[in-house]
């Protein structure tokens, strides 16, 4: 276009009313041309401009959208792999409780049988202290303290069964021990209580062998030989040949062989007198005497302490005797006893 077509100048008719006379307005042909094309390049800036912000904020949520979605992602494999943890744990748990529940058993076996064993032999050494205090072993979870500050769920019950594992490795370990200790505790009372019992048994055995030596009662055979003369009782005397009353046994020996004590007893004369020669009575208990009659030799005087079996002299012919032999005589009360009665 040309500068001159451009200055031209264009009237404007415009038409209201048709009452109303139109207005002529008179401007330039530039002006016509650029009012609208001003008009149209700011209403399209105007659109870009929206379109291009839009675009902007569109991403920046989708950006906002992605960070939390992978936020979230993180979150959810946090919780997998606390509860994956809370149940390995709970499993364990339940294992450990089996376990403690199945060593208490053990325990309380135990018990029964420190019990049984006190039952036995409690009652020989009285002592009621021992009963006293064995009471029955028994776990009071219920004053266990929980709770504190109030956090999740999960991190809570992580934190309890923490707790209770290492509860229960304290209880194992005092398990531990008690099963370790008590059978031996139970095996050393036995041994002590089977070493009493010997004991007492030998002792008794040897008060019984005391008892049985202090009575003293004559049983033993007072000489070597064993060959019998003549007995106890009615007989013919070797003297005047009419029939006597022969108070005990003759035994046939050398002169010179040992005579023996037939029992333990207490020497109560040891003398010569004429027709029993020389003569040892001694005394034991229950009124029983042993008399050695004819003997060559005496080793013991009144008042000796004798025990059975001891020499006490030597077999001879004093006295009213045909010859060597030893006259053995039991007197009971004072009155003469068969001999053979007590020995053999
Ligand atoms: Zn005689």
């Amino acid at each position: 276009m040309k500068k001159g077509s451009l200055n031209r100048r264009m009237t404007l008719l415009v038409i209201r009313d048709a009452q109303q006379p139109p207005k002529q307005l008179q401007c330039s042909t530039a002006a016509v041309i650029l009012v609208p094309t001003l008009v149209i390049a700011s209403i399209s800036t105007l659109v870009i401009g929206l379109q291009i912000r839009s675009s902007h904020i569109i991403s920046q949520m989708e950006t906002n959208l992605a960070v939390q979605s992978l936020q979230m992602e993180v979150t959810v494999a946090d919780k997998d792999a606390a509860i994956g943890r809370l149940r390995r744990e709970v499993m364990e748990l339940t294992n450990q409780a089996t376990s403690i529940r199945e060593r208490l058993q053990r325990v309380t076996e135990l018990e029964q049988q420190m019990q049984q064993f006190i039952r036995k032999h409690g009652k020989s050494s009285a002592t009621s202290s021992s009963k006293a205090t064995m009471t029955p072993l028994s776990w009071d979870a219920s004053g266990h303290n929980t709770g504190g500050e109030l956090i999740t769920v999960h991190e809570n019950t992580a934190m309890l069964t923490r707790q209770a594992m290492d509860d229960f490795q304290e209880i194992e370990s005092l398990l531990d021990t008690v099963e370790r200790t008590v059978p031996r505790s139970i095996q050393q009372a036995n041994a002590v209580q089977q070493n009493l019992e010997q004991k007492q048994a030998a002792q008794l055995l040897q008060t019984r062998r005391l008892a049985l030596a202090e009575q003293g009662k004559p049983s033993a055979w007072p000489v070597g030989s064993r060959r019998m003369t003549s007995s106890f009782g009615y007989r013919s005397d070797p003297f005047t040949g009419k029939s006597a009353f022969h108070s005990g046994m003759d035994i046939a020996g050398q002169t010179g062989d040992p005579v023996y004590a037939a029992g333990a007893g207490t020497v109560l004369e040891a003398a010569s007198s004429g027709a029993r020669g020389k003569c040892i009575i001694i005394q034991h208990p229950d009124g029983l005497q042993s008399w050695y009659m004819h003997l060559s030799s005496m080793q013991v005087t009144p008042g000796d302490r004798i025990h059975k079996g001891q020499m006490i002299g030597r077999l001879g012919s004093t006295g009213r005797s045909t010859g060597p032999h030893l006259h053995f005589q039991i007197v009971k009360h004072n009155q003469p006893v068969d001999p053979l009665l007590y020995v053999q």
